[in-house]
């Protein structure tokens, strides 16, 4: 069989969703040269200042995702609610990197788990439940757990906690009585994660695990590279180095991993796309994860993740913008901040806006960078 060909800039991307990491994505691939059109159901959605040509359709609306491959050279995605059967018909006017069976398997947390125990890596202790007693069954055999709606969970949402049986009707319900994944809750040492690429050529780079600090289940802080227990990064790296062979990806993963405090590494879940916890590459290391996914995609040669200089992202959620703008001229005035703003008009409790990064000689100062940063936008005088 001959080598996928290379698709070379002045060509056009097609991204299946135009959010945050989309438009980061776009300026990525314009900046190397290619155009870009997007598919959102949003037309006024963060990548469309910065696309070539956005196409205002829903997710599962499979004509659409047609008009954007016959229109683009390669497509992609941003985020995993794009229909699966959107992704298969696109597939068959352009090649989509990653596929859609890569999709399938991350966008519904039964496939995802059940296919990472098939192939022998470790998750957390879950039973799927379907239906109420099932539900009930599942926290009578694992104890306190954490109920998760198998589709479309994300920063937490769809998620809830229960310990005890007489919790299930309430925990149900509030979920919408849908399928679930139930998961034992675990006491983590911490959580990391690790971003992997690979070409249609079959080249794969990992870039060097960050460790990530959640609050209420959304991202607060991650820093790359990661300070772990000697040993975990280079079996973090393997794990996923190994998945993503065995996927066939085409593309880029995420891979969120729970460290245990006996020195397990869990799988949590995975993201065939850019990821929040991947911004920290952008000033840590040589090649950042949306240029990585312009050449994977592209069948360009990967480029190095090595790192140059130890990064943190704070991210910036819509509650700092509750007086208004935030003084961000404060944060910048420390060495090695950088703003990355989402362009979101409503800022919202919760909604990501934008995230500042602090580049310095050890993750430690540059943790504690992104932090006094982040503060100094919280003060009003
Ligand atoms: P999301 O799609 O919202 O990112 P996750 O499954 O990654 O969903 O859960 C979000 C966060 O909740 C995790 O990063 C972790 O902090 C916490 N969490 C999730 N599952 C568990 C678990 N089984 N035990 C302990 N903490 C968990
Ligand atoms: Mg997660």
């Amino acid at each position: 069989m001959s080598a996928p060909p290379v698709i070379r800039p002045g060509s056009t991307i097609g991204i299946l969703g135009g959010g945050q990491l989309g438009r980061m994505l776009a300026l990525s691939a314009r900046g190397m040269g290619y155009r870009v059109h997007v598919l959102d159901p949003d037309s006024a959605c963060p990548a469309s200042p910065v696309a070539d040509r956005v196409i205002a359709a829903r997710f599962d609306d499979v004509e659409a995702a047609v008009e954007l491959a016959r229109g683009c050279d390669v497509v992609t995605v941003e985020i995993e609610r794009i229909a699966t059967e959107s992704l298969q018909q696109a597939a068959r006017h352009t090649p989509t990197r990653p596929g859609a069976e890569v999709l399938a398997r991350a966008q519904d947390r039964r496939v995802e788990k059940r296919w990472l125990t098939s192939q022998g890596f470790t998750t957390a202790p879950f039973a799927v439940a379907e239906s109420l007693e099932a539900l009930r069954e599942a926290v009578r055999t694992l104890g306190p757990c954490v109920a998760k709606t198998a589709r479309e969970g994300y920063d937490g949402k769809g998620q809830r906690r229960l310990a005890r049986v007489d919790e299930a009707d309430e925990t149900w319900r509030s979920l919408g009585e849908k399928p679930l994944v139930v998961e034992q809750w675990l006491t983590l040492a911490l959580e990391l994660s690790v971003l992997v690429a690979r070409s249609p050529s079959g080249e794969v780079k990992t870039y060097p695990p960050a460790v990530n600090h959640h609050i209420q289940q959304i991202l607060d802080w991650s820093a790359m590279p990661g300070k772990l227990p000697e040993g975990v990064a280079a079996r973090a790296e393997s794990a996923a180095r190994d998945i993503s062979d065995r996927m066939g990806l085409e593309g880029l993963l995420a891979i969120e991993f729970f460290l245990l405090p006996d020195g397990r590494l869990l799988v949590n879940e995975m993201a065939p796309r850019p990821h929040n916890s991947g911004h920290a590459a952008t000033e840590a290391c040589l090649t950042g994860q949306f240029e990585q996914l312009v050449r994977a995609i592209c069948n360009l040669p990967l480029g190095s993740t090595e790192v140059v200089r130890p990064t943190a992202i704070a991210n910036l959620l819509g509650d700092l913008w509750s007086c208004g703008e935030p003084p961000f001229e404060r944060a910048l005035a420390i060495e090695g901040v950088h703003l990355h703003l989402y362009g979101k008009e409503t800022a919202r409790p919760g909604r990501k806006m934008g995230h500042l990064s602090a580049s310095a000689r050890t993750v430690d100062e540059a943790i504690a960078n992104a932090a006094l940063a982040r503060r100094r936008l919280g003060e009003f005088s």
